[in-house]
Formats: structure tokens, C-alpha cells, sequence
């Protein structure tokens, strides 16, 4: 077991015996999930040393008598990738992903991978998204087939604001745009399904939107089961496009606080104004239909503003794009009536988008499958508690960008930053939360420990499933082992061997085969008798309920007889665990309790 798990796992146990038992009975609530666009970490009121030209008072209330999130981050500060992550629960690096999918690429998100929209729709959950999506367009990547029962939005990566410039509906076909071509891509008239439908003359996208929305929740308030609403919205990313009666209203309501006349500030503090009155409209609903005592609304943002189009990022160092805190530290709230969440409360330990999947798996009373592999915590204990899910748990983010790897890592309140080059930066980001002053001379072992854990991390890295542009310059020079120059970011730590590792066994149900494992319980070894040809290797792995894995051995030794032996790793402690095992193309599974 390699350092890494092993502190992992240490701590998860920590954690446990902190908090005492996992939360009990779910209570299957309504969940809202609205998702902001490149919006910056100081551009909503409800968030310290927010922006004073920034008016979004029904944010700010709904914050307040929730949870409000200093420290949550996504794992990429670009869309495509973060969406990736809130989806699917793994890091994007896992599943090619690391990159925008390019308008009309027939790419997506790979189609076995199991969506939380599917987790949550199998528990009967009635699923919509509406808005942007961004991670396929094609029909095994369309939103309808990832466990979405409703959709209304647009498939792209943005899209023009008043729907006088989308196209017309009746006559778009999107086999008539070349890959990459974003006229096309953002003025597509709106989907619903899988079909193209009219709007309004006049209208503007974040209205157009939330009239969707409303109409979701009013046909949610018709089932009994809860209802899972996915709401997108493109706004504040570009273009910067706002309705001339808010942007007078914003002016009206802030005086002199207001950006100046006629800047591109302005008008993305109008989109957010607009964006508060909307959210104020959802809200109405809710409460109309008798949905809001029972509904979790949670917001954020899915990468951080980008300072160069109006957004404003303060205190942070950079912005979209970046690994600096400004690319993927983002605003975030979580609010349900009741005291179901902490109510003004400001939570800053780190928590990451990761956590949705099994934290909203959890709520509904949802089953993960088994084969599921995903990377987040169920944190809902923790934001109950006010208590911290990751002391010790990093949490990472890696953008590639011309051949360099543009790293971040965040373990408590320390940060390690590099831009890729070998040079490795750290910050304590309790007193220098906007990464001046490098301590890395300082804590040469913080350096040691966190940079290791970045270069285990990318292990499970695959290379890159498609690129945002075509003419993306390093396409050829990727690799299994290297990417694009991991041996330059981590220096003497590289070896091309390491990423021959596997990190998790896979299992495929039709090559599933009955293995003798012995004995269960088990102490301190387990027999594993495959029916098996002599000389075929076996990996192992143990991995918690929750689908963590705790131990990987690889290429087990025999005992006498030709089981293979796995020696269970003594900081395990007592409980049941998920065991799996394979051998050539064929895997076991089985579930068992280690008691000593
Ligand atoms: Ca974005």
C-alpha cells in the first residue's frame, strides 16, 4: 500500500470515530442544483469581500439562512472538465476528459460511465437538466441518455443571450456546422429533448431558462417522488450580454457603487442581477407547488471568473483557466428550510464538487453500483456537523496547456502550485489566501508530501479523449506514461513504470467468475482459487463500502496448493469491505469482514 492510501485511510478512520455513525435514514429530498457559469468568487453578495458594484440580494438571503462555502472547489477551471467531475464523481484526468469537448466533435463523456442522473433516476427520482450541457452532443451523449427524464436547453458549450440571433428552429440542422465552429454553436435555437422548439421574439436566455424551470417543478409537484432539477445556466459567460432594464435597475439600486457607464462590468453585474431575480422566481415556485420545505438548493460555480470579460475573482490570485485559487475555488451555497442545513453558518473547510455524487446518492437513499469507481466523499455528515470531511484529504486540479501541466494542490490550509515547469510554489492559504508569498524554502517536507501525492494522482490519468480545438499543437505527443511532459512537472519523483500501475480492478459483469475465497471472515490473510491456468498473474484490491479503494496488490504469489494469497494490510481495521479480484479477462467480486 502505497503512503498515499495509507494516510488516506488512516484519516477516513479518524473521521469516522469523530463523528460517529454514518446519518441514518435519507429523507429523499428535492434536489436543485443550480450551476453558474464562469462565475467569479467575489461577483454574488453572499460571499466574503464580495464585489461592492454587485447587487444579488435574493442569493444572499437564501445563503444566509444556509451554508455558505469559503473553500469549495471544482476540479478543473474550465467547463467541460468540472461538469465531467459533478457528473460522474471522478477526477476528468480519469476518463480523457481533461479538455472542452469542441462544438459539433460527435464526441462526449464516455457512454458506460454512470451519471449521478442515472444514480438518482433509478431511485425514481423525476430528473431534468435545463440549460447548458456540454458534454455531448450525439445520441448516446445527449442528456436524455444519461438519466435525464426532461431537457431544455442547449447542448454547447455557451450560447448568445437574446433569442432574436438563435437560428431558426424548424430549419437547423447541426450537420451543416464543421467541428469547432462556434457561430453555430452558440446561436442554436433551444432543445427540448431531443427536438428544437421556438422561443419567444425579444426573449433573454436566463428568463427563457427559468420559465423552463418553473414549468419543471410544476409538473415534479404532480409525481410524489422527488424530483432531481439540473439548472445550467450560461450566464455570466460570455458573450456579456444583458437586458438594458436591468442594467438600469442595478443602476438604480446601487448609486454611485455601480460599475461605470457603458463598461463590460456593468453589464455582467446586470446578468447577475437578472440571475438573482430568477433564482427569486424558482423560489416562488417552489414555495407555490409546496416543494420548497423539502428541497436542498445548492449553487456554485463551475470554474472560476474570467478577469479579462467582467468577472472579478477578489481575493483570489487568477482566474479561469488557471490552478491558482481564482480558477477553481468557487462561490458556493447550500440551503434547505427547516434547519435541514446549518442555517448562517460559514463552512471553510475544503470540500469539492467530487462530494455531489455520493452525497446526492445518500439523500436519495440510492444505490452506488459496485463497478462504480468515484472519487468524492459523502459529506453530508459533515456540513450537519460543521465538521471538516478532508483534514489531510487533498484535493487537486491540473489544467494541460501548451505542453505544460498547470497543477494545484490543496491539503488543510496549505497550497502547492506549479505552472508545470518543475518550479513548485507554497502558499498558507489561512493568511495569504491570494498566493504571494512562497513558503516552499520554508516546509521542503510539506512540498515532499503534497508534490507526492499530485504525482500518485495522476497515475489514473488516461490521455486526453479529444481536444477543444482542432488544431490543438500537442495531439501526437501525448502518452500513457508521460502526458504531456509529467517527467518535466515532477522531476526526479517521474518514472514511466509507475503508470503501468493499475489504480482500481476492473470489473465487467459478463467475465464475472464464481472465485473460492477463504476464509471469511478473515484476520490477516485471504486465499483466493480461481478457476485458473498456471501462471496467470492475479491483482487484488479491498476497497470500503463506499467503493474507496483501501488496498491494490498486484500480481499476487501462491501458496502451496495454487491459491493466491493476499496478506490484508494491518492498518485495516475491523468491518465489512468489497474485494475484488482478476485474473486475465476474468474478475470476482465479493463482499468481506475482516475481524482479528
Ligand atoms: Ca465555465
Amino acid at each position: 500500500m502505497n503512503n498515499f492510501i495509507k494516510k488516506y485511510l488512516f484519516l477516513a478512520f479518524a473521521i469516522i470515530l469523530i463523528n460517529g455513525e454514518v446519518v441514518g435514514q435519507a429523507s429523499r429530498p428535492n434536489i436543485l442544483l443550480i450551476l453558474m457559469d464562469d462565475l467569479g468568487y467575489s461577483d454574488v453578495g453572499f460571499m466574503p469581500d464580495a464585489a461592492s458594484d454587485i447587487h444579488t440580494p435574493n442569493l444572499d438571503l437564501l445563503a444566509n439562512q444556509g451554508t455558505v462555502f469559503t473553500s469549495a472547489y471544482v476540479t478543473h477551471p474550465f467547463c467541460g472538465p468540472s461538469r465531467t467531475s459533478i457528473m460522474t464523481g471522478r477526477a476528468p484526468h480519469d476518463l480523457g476528459a481533461q479538455f472542452n469537448l469542441a462544438a459539433f466533435s460527435g464526441n462526449g463523456i464516455n457512454a458506460e460511465e454512470k451519471f449521478i442522473s442515472k444514480v438518482l433516476d433509478e431511485a425514481d427520482y423525476y430528473t431534468g437538466l435545463i440549460g447548458k450541457w456540454h458534454l455531448g452532443e450525439e445520441t448516446e451523449f445527449h442528456p436524455n441518455s444519461r438519466g435525464f427524464d426532461y431537457f431544455y436547453g442547449f447542448l454547447g458549450g455557451g450560447h448568445e443571450y437574446f433569442s432574436n440571433s438563435w437560428l431558426n428552429h424548424s430549419t437547423y440542422d447541426p450537420s451543416n456546422y464543421s467541428v469547432g465552429n462556434y457561430t453555430g454553436d452558440y446561436k442554436r435555437p433551444m432543445m427540448e429533448n431531443s427536438d428544437y422548439v421556438a422561443s419567444a421574439s425579444g426573449a433573454y436566455c436566463t428568463d427563457v431558462l427559468t420559465d423552463a424551470g418553473i414549468q419543471f417543478i410544476e409538473n415534479a409537484s404532480q409525481n410524489t417522488e422527488p424530483f432531481f432539477l439540473f439548472l445550467s445556466y450560461n450566464a455570466p459567460h460570455t458573450p456579456v450580454q444583458a437586458m438594458q432594464s436591468d442594467i438600469n435597475e442595478i443602476k438604480t439600486e446601487l448609486g454611485n457603487n455601480a460599475a461605470p457607464d457603458g463598461s463590460e462590468r456593468l453589464t455582467y453585474t446586470a446578468m447577475m442581477y437578472n440571475v438573482d431575480n430568477n433564482v427569486q422566481r424558482l423560489v416562488n415556485q417552489l414555495k407555490s407547488t409546496g416543494e420548497y420545505d423539502n428541497t436542498l438548493i445548492i449553487f456554485l460555480s463551475d470554474n472560476g471568473g474570467k478577469t479579462s470579460r467582467g468577472a472579478l475573482n477578489s481575493p483570489l490570485r487568477g482566474g479561469k483557466g488557471d490552478a491558482y485559487e481564482g480558477g477553481f475555488r468557487v462561490p458556493m451555497f447550500f440551503h434547505w428550510p427547516n434547519g435541514n442545513v446549518p442555517q448562517a453558518y460559514t463552512h471553510s473547510s475544503n470540500f469539492s464538487s467530487l462530494d455531489f455524487y455520493p452525497t446526492f446518492a445518500f439523500l436519495a437513499g440510492a444505490t452506488i453500483p459496485e463497478s462504480k469507481i468515484y472519487d468524492g466523499l459523502n459529506v453530508w455528515d459533515d456540513i450537519i456537523n460543521k465538521s471538516n470531511p478532508r483534514a489531510d484529504v487533498p484535493v487537486f486540479v491540473m489544467r494541460q496547456h501548451n505542453g505544460s501541466n498547470y497543477t494545484g494542490i490543496v491539503e488543510n490550509n496549505f497550497k502547492l502550485y506549479t505552472p508545470g515547469n518543475g518550479r513548485w510554489f507554497l502558499y498558507n492559504l489561512t493568511n495569504d489566501i491570494a498566493e504571494t508569498t512562497d513558503l516552499s524554502a520554508q516546509y521542503p517536507e510539506i512540498v515532499a508530501s503534497m508534490k507526492e501525492a499530485a504525482y500518485q494522482w495522476t497515475w489514473s490519468h488516461i490521455r486526453p479523449e479529444f481536444f477543444d480545438n482542432p488544431s490543438y499543437g500537442f495531439e501526437d505527443s501525448w502518452s500513457d506514461t508521460n502526458m504531456p511532459n509529467f517527467g518535466k512537472t515532477f522531476g526526479d519523483l517521474y518514472d514511466p513504470n509507475d503508470y503501468d500501475k493499475p489504480t482500481n480492478i476492473s470489473i465487467q459483469s459478463e467475465n464475472l467468475v464464481d472465485a473460492y475465497i477463504y476464509p471469511n471472515p478473515v484476520s490477516n490473510t485471504l486465499y483466493i482459487e480461481f478457476d485458473s491456468s498456471e501462471g496467470q498473474k492475479c491483482d487484488a484490491a479491498l476497497y470500503d463500502m463506499s467503493g474507496r479503494l483501501l488496498q491494490l496488490q498486484l500480481s499476487l504469489g501462491q501458496s502451496g496448493n495454487g491459491a493466491f494469497v493476499l496478506p490484508i494490510d494491518n492498518v485495516i481495521p475491523n468491518g465489512s469491505y468489497i474485494f475484488k479480484a482478476s485474473i486475465g479477462e476474468k474478475s470476482c467480486s465479493k463482499s468481506i469482514i475482516v475481524s482479528r
